[in-house]
């Protein structure tokens, strides 16, 4: 194989494949990481390492739009235990506050450590002499070290696209020390919040009792930086796309088909229990209880795309959803109009513009989100400067998003009252905080991100 001087490492690869004509083909998926990488990529002849979906024997190395793609096999039993056991209901759950009890089984493990090592020589054999390799997500925590020791003479970075916990919480992982270690074999480990950066400096030494000044961690004789990174969109896309003519027709659409509500609430996740979507259901149910809000003058739009369907804790959180929205609409809605209307699947991103272009209040309530990027597509759709933001503190993108209207989702009180202040803000204060928001997003776009990271693992910066 032709091996390259860039090379990303992604439990997926970017592409997605589709039926055309005359058979089935791979086209590059529409995911911000993607569109960020993609021009590093091309310029540097780069290679993506990743899973390619799907269960039988993986295709050979292929390329789309200039990347090569290096797929690695998953067989159906891997998928059980790697991705959906110990990545999604032990190393999921425990990172996200555990919100949801982890749960440990030794075959998990064991299956994450063989699959980690077989993308660490998949990118072992693709990367050429000094290559920069750019590793990715908590799916394969393992590869940076286990590369390292195949290849010495490689740049290895590693991004963390969800929150990393306190000391505390790590500790009860029967993994930790192989995790901790996994990851200190990077040059550069990035995360999305400078807080999550301080827990994994800290853990080092409380757990291997490793030295660190200021930043940078010394393991044996290197030395290890951890930093924040906060990701981005794609922001510019993301403006076109709200300003696109037939989003805008397709926003005005939807909000006939709503019975052209005076407010329209809408939330738009994967269907998953850190994102606080039974939170926010009830801080609806309850101004609509008490007269604050009314059916028809206000409807609720749900997005919860199916995620994880397999694992169990996903399983129970779309019956305990679901009988919440059936209680909603048994109680306020009127025949001909739900008080919430709830869409289980999964939408283009032109048709979530557009929903983000029809929705008066964007309910982003997360008990805990590594950044949540569906915070700032709205913000960056509305170019019209209409609409408002309801944001979780937990959300990484809290730190950045602080004009929206912020509470914490484990108080009720505190969700109705920034919904209350969201719904009835006047215009030119909800332009003004709109205003601020799209102006950092423009700035700190996920260009941006790509390229500071990089920067500062070639130790350019
Ligand atoms: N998304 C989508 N179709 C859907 C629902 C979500 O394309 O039906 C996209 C959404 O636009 C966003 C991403 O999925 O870019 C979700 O990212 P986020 O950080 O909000 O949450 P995650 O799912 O990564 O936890």
């Amino acid at each position: 194989t032709e091996r390259s001087a860039f090379v990303v490492v992604a439990n997926r690869l970017p592409v997605d494949e589709v039926a055309a004509e005359g058979g089935r083909e791979w086209r590059r998926s529409p995911g911000g990481l993607v569109t960020a990488l993609h021009p590093v990529l091309a310029a540097h002849q780069g290679t993506w390492v990743g899973w390619a979906g799907g269960t039988d024997a993986a295709p050979g190395p292929f390329d789309v739009d200039g990347i090569h793609l290096h797929p690695v096999p998953l067989s159906g039993d891997e998928l059980e235990k790697y991705y959906e056991g110990q990545s999604n209901a032990t190393i999921w759950p425990l990172y996200h506050d555990a919100v949801e009890p982890p749960m440990y089984k030794r075959s998990w493990r064991d299956a994450y450590r063989r699959v980690n090592a077989r993308f660490a020589d998949a990118a072992a054999e693709v990367a050429a002499d000094g290559a920069t390799v750019w590793v990715q997500d908590y799916q394969l925590q393992l590869v940076p070290a286990m590369l390292r020791e195949r290849r010495p003479d490689l740049r290895i970075g590693f991004f963390l696209h969800i929150p990393f916990p306190s000391i505390e919480l790590f500790m009860q992982m029967p993994q930790r020390v192989e995790i901790l270690r996994g990851l200190l074999g990077a040059d550069l480990v990035g995360f999305q919040q400078r807080l999550a950066a301080q827990n994994f400096i800290r853990l080092a030494r409380h757990l291997l009792g490793l030295r660190y000044v200021g930043q940078t961690v010394e393991v044996d004789d290197r030395r290890v930086k951890a930093g924040a990174f906060p990701i981005s969109i794609d922001t510019a896309e993301m403006e076109r796309m709200g300003a696109d003519p037939e989003v805008q027709a397709r926003a005005k659409q939807i909000r006939k088909e709503l019975g052209d509500p005076k407010t329209v609430i809408l939330g738009v996740d994967r269907l998953d229990y850190t994102k606080g979507i039974e939170q926010r259901l009830k801080a609806f149910r309850e101004l609509l209880a008490e007269d604050f809000l009314s059916v028809p003058d206000a409807v609720m739009v749900q997005v919860a795309t199916p995620s994880r369907e397999r694992v169990e804790h996903y399983q129970t959180l779309r019956v305990k959803v679901e009988r919440e929205v059936g209680r909603i609409n048994g109680e306020y809605a009127r025949v001909g109009v739900p008080a919430v209307h709830y869409l289980h699947q999964s939408y283009s991103r032109a048709e979530l513009a557009a929903l983000y272009r029809a929705a008066d209040v964007m309910m982003v309530t997360p008990l805990r989100d590594g950044m949540n990027l569906v915070a700032k597509e709205y913000v960056a759709a509305r170019g019209d400067l209409g609409g408002a933001l309801v944001l979780s503190e937990f959300a990484g993108a809290a730190s950045e998003l602080k004009q929206a209207f912020l509470c914490n989702p484990h108080d009720p009180d505190g969700v109705k009252d920034a919904l209350r202040r969201a719904v009835t803000v006047d215009q030119v204060e909800a332009r003004r905080r709109m205003r601020i928001m799209q102006r950092h997003l423009r700035s700190h776009n996920v260009e941006r991100w790509a390229n500071t990271f990089l920067t500062e693992l070639r130790g350019e910066a």
